[in-house]
């Protein structure tokens, strides 16, 4: 079976960048192993209610604006998974949500910035889907606790794709220094999930008075909620695969459940 996995992506240069983080999502797919298919929960596809990717061949889909030509001309040429995509839809229906399959969709940056670097191939099927920034964690805890069937079958990798600290405004593209803030929630963050302190994590705007300047959206923090519903559950903690961080405050935080 395979955990259920959370990576945070960082910049689109990520698969550019001589940086740890990107050395890690190197090694990644060798350490998980060769999944049937991909599910990818990503940051960068925002939809009213949860939307799954249905493409036989979905395209790769460049949405960022600025960055190096070079950027602009990689391909990430994975096969769709339209079959785990009907299942996809089929659990969450299941479970209550109004979930409904996006047949044109493609890959956004979220799911093929660090896809191009876990598996590199480009071979294994891929579907993505969609967060709910109107909603809270706790709705995408539940939309991982709606997927745990699907991981426990041993076949299909559910990748969360986001940001454990996440706020571009504080973006620095050389400072090697993260602000104490960034520092601070990202400690928390890493104590609460080896703690398995679920109920503190959906609540964390609650508890951080830091929680703003972390995540001015959730939208790049929701994606980790889904892995921790899909892999975690009855206090069981993750645990950390890898920490740092790039371009000041981001932090590059990746974490598995199960
Ligand atoms: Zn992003």
């Amino acid at each position: 079976m395979f955990p259920a996995v959370f990576v945070s992506h960082g910049a689109p240069t990520l698969v550019f960048e001589e940086i740890p983080a990107r050395e890690f999502m190197a090694g990644l797919g060798d350490m998980l192993g060769q999944p049937e298919a991909i599910l990818c929960i990503s940051a960068h596809w925002e939809t009213p209610q949860p939307a799954v990717s249905g493409a036989q061949q979905p395209k790769t889909i460049h949405d960022f604006y600025g960055f190096p030509e070079a950027l602009y001309r990689l391909r990430y040429p994975a096969p769709g998974a339209p079959e785990l995509a009907a299942r996809v839809e089929q659990a969450l229906q299941t479970a209550g949500f109004q979930a409904a399959i996006d047949p044109g969709r493609g890959l956004d940056h979220g799911a093929w910035n660090p896809l191009t670097l876990i598996y590199p191939d480009a071979d294994i099927p891929v579907t993505q889907l969609s967060v709910q920034p109107h909603l809270d964690p706790a709705h995408h805890r539940r939309l991982g606790q709606a997927l745990r069937d699907i991981r426990r079958e041993g076949r299909v990798l559910i990748l969360a794709s986001g940001g454990a600290v996440h706020n571009l405004r504080q973006f620095a593209i050389d400072s090697e220094t993260p602000a104490p803030w960034a520092i601070g929630f990202d400690e928390w963050l890493n104590d609460r999930i080896l703690a398995g302190d679920e109920e503190a994590l959906v609540t964390y705007r609650d508890h951080r008075p830091d929680a703003r300047l972390a995540h001015p959206r959730d939208e790049h923090f929701l994606p980790l909620f889904v892995a921790m519903g899909a892999g975690g559950g009855e206090g069981q903690p993750g645990r950390a695969l890898h920490r740092s961080f790039a371009h000041g405050s981001l932090s590059m935080a990746s974490y598995a459940w199960g």
